[in-house]
This record gives C-alpha cells, structure tokens and sequence, in this order.
C-alpha cells in the first residue's frame, strides 16, 4: 500500500570499491509510515551502509531499494531531488554536514533554492519556522557553524532535513557525537518531531538505549544481516540471538561480552556468520546458514539455536559463575 515504505536490498551485497562487499545480505525491512526502525549493531555490521543505500548514495549492482515507491537508484536531477524531498539523512557529525564557509541561514535557503521552492521572501519565513521547531531563534541565521556547539549543529541540521517535508528521516548515531546531555535532549526533539510530523524514521546506533527509547521494532545487525527483528519490547524482554543477547547482558554489565573482532564483512564465515563469537555454536552452524525462524508474530530470530539459546545462555553464564 503507497502508506508504506518498503526497503528491499540485495541478495547478492553491492559493490564498493570494487570490493564486493557482503554488506546486506539478504536484508528485507518494511517500516511502516510513522513508525519508527532502530537498527542497532556494532560498527562494521552495515548499519550505515543500509542508510547510504536506502537514499541512494550508494549504487547497487543487484536487487533494488525502494523508499516511498520510488527507486532509489535514480540517477537523474529531476529524480534525485524528488527522493531527497522523500528521505532526508541525519549523519553523527554535524560539523561535517554545514558548510563552514556559508552562515546556518545561507545553507538553508541554498535547500529550498535547489529544489526551486517559494520566492526569496517565503523561503525565510520556512527557514525561521524549521529553526523554532528545533528550539532555535532567528539569531543562528547569521552565525557560521564555527560559531555554535555540535548539539546547535546537530539542531540546524534536523531543522535543515525537515525543510523539504520528508516523509522518512535515517538518522545514523545522531547523537554519538553529543555530550550525554545534549544527547538527551536531541532524542527528546527527534522523538516530538516524529509524532508532530508524523515521520518514519530509521535510528540507526551502537547503543541499546538510543534505539530503546525511540524504536518501535528493533532490527539487530550483524556482519550485514539481520539477526533479529522484533517489537522493542519483544526484542528487549525475549530476545533469542546469542548475539542480541550478549548485546543486552554487556549494555546491563550482567557480563558475557561479545569478545573479539567482528571478522571481515568482505569475506563473512561460512554457515552461521556470528559462529567464531557464538558460544553456542555447533558443527551444523559452522557449515549451515540458519534460515530465519519466526519465534512468534513480528520476531524473527536467524539462528538454528533459537529455541533453546536463552536457557543455554543463561546456562552458561550460570557454570562460569
Ligand atoms: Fe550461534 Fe549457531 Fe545460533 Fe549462529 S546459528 S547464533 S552459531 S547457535
Ligand atoms: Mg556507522
């Protein structure tokens, strides 16, 4: 239905470099309009390769991301600007995103001016109404991104996306930049600024709480697939993946850390990706690649073990107390 958003990514990963990256693997999200995706996993897992390639800024060489009905591999002006009025992105440093040479007011209006929207006069009176919503006056229009902390930054740059009136915003770590703080309060913004504007979003972050406090499903990536996909509260009171698992025992420092590095992305293990971390691994997932297994309604879980991962889990941390 055209109310929602339909993400859908290769089977065969996408290139890169020339490498072949097999960054998504397989990955199918369907987020529907006004709800919000967090999308949490370590660095290195694809997180923010799926952001780059839901707005197209990645090119794909198989499968198809759609965002809104509309490819986002248009390569054209007319059809990269009607995407980026669909599907805005809020990257982690704000310094990066402005301009430093242009004032907050001049790389707004430039916004408005590329997409030829309202006369020089209306421009202004929607750059200064998109500054109040973030909680900023008409005093920053003037000042150079020198000039202002990374949490005003951050602010200009959600005002800046919310020119066009998306329909979908990728914020990827929005707020690991921030001091805790000012983290606080620009999850506060995003979260009003999705219920007033009513706008699917996709948080994108390493850390559980981020994704908690604004999700309504939670998708765990691993080495570019997902692990596991659930309602927040499914995912943070069930979860079966030995790998959200040790997520959610290390973020409550109930120990069982994910030890060592994630292997490479560009040649994943074979079978079961998360084998060489997985306590709970067998001979079967170092060969077979499990299949996801619905645990119920909504949560998918990718893992061979899903039926009995939580008590064996809590087994072993149990033997090695
Ligand atoms: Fe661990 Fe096997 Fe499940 Fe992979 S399939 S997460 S190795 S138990
Ligand atoms: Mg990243």
């Amino acid at each position: 239905e055209a109310a929602t958003k339909h993400f859908r990514l290769p089977r065969r990963g996408l290139r890169r470099r020339r490498e072949h990256v097999h960054s998504l693997d397989g990955v199918t999200i369907r987020v529907p309009a006004g709800q919000v995706l967090g999308l949490v996993g370590e660095s290195g897992s694809g997180k923010s390769t799926l952001a780059r390639v839901v707005l197209g800024l990645i090119p794909l060489t198989s499968g198809r991301v759609s965002v809104d009905g509309m490819d986002a591999a248009v390569r054209d002006g007319a059809g990269r600007r009607r995407l980026s009025r669909t599907a805005q992105l809020v990257f982690q440093d704000p310094h990066a995103a402005l301009d430093p040479r242009m004032t907050i007011g001049e790389s707004m209006h430039a916004v408005l001016a590329q997409h030829r929207i309202g006369t020089r006069e209306e421009r202004a009176g929607t750059v200064s109404a998109a500054l109040a919503e973030v909680g900023l006056d008409d005093g920053y229009l003037g000042r150079h991104p020198g000039a202002c902390s990374g949490g005003q930054l951050q602010r200009v740059v959600i005002a800046r996306a919310l020119l066009l009136g998306p329909k979908l915003l990728i914020c990827d770590e929005p707020t690991s930049a921030l001091d805790a703080s000012v983290q606080a309060r620009i999850l506060n913004l995003l979260g009003r600024l999705r219920r007033e504007h009513r706008l699917t979003m996709v948080m994108i972050s390493h850390d559980l709480r981020v994704v908690r406090f604004l999700g309504d499903r939670i998708a765990v990536m691993y080495l570019g697939e997902i692990v596991e996909l659930a309602d927040r509260d499914d995912l943070f009171d069930g979860a079966r993946h030995p790998y959200t698992l040790a997520l959610l025992a290390a973020a409550s420092g109930a120990g069982t850390e994910v030890t060592g590095e994630p292997p490479s992305p560009i040649h994943p293990p074979a079978g079961c990706r998360f084998h060489p971390r997985c306590p709970l691994a067998t001979d079967h997932c170092r060969t077979e690649p499990p299949p996801a297994h619905e645990v119920e309604r909504g949560h998918q879980v990718r893992c061979h073990r899903w039926s009995e991962s939580r008590a064996a889990l809590a087994g072993e941390a149990g033997a090695e107390a």
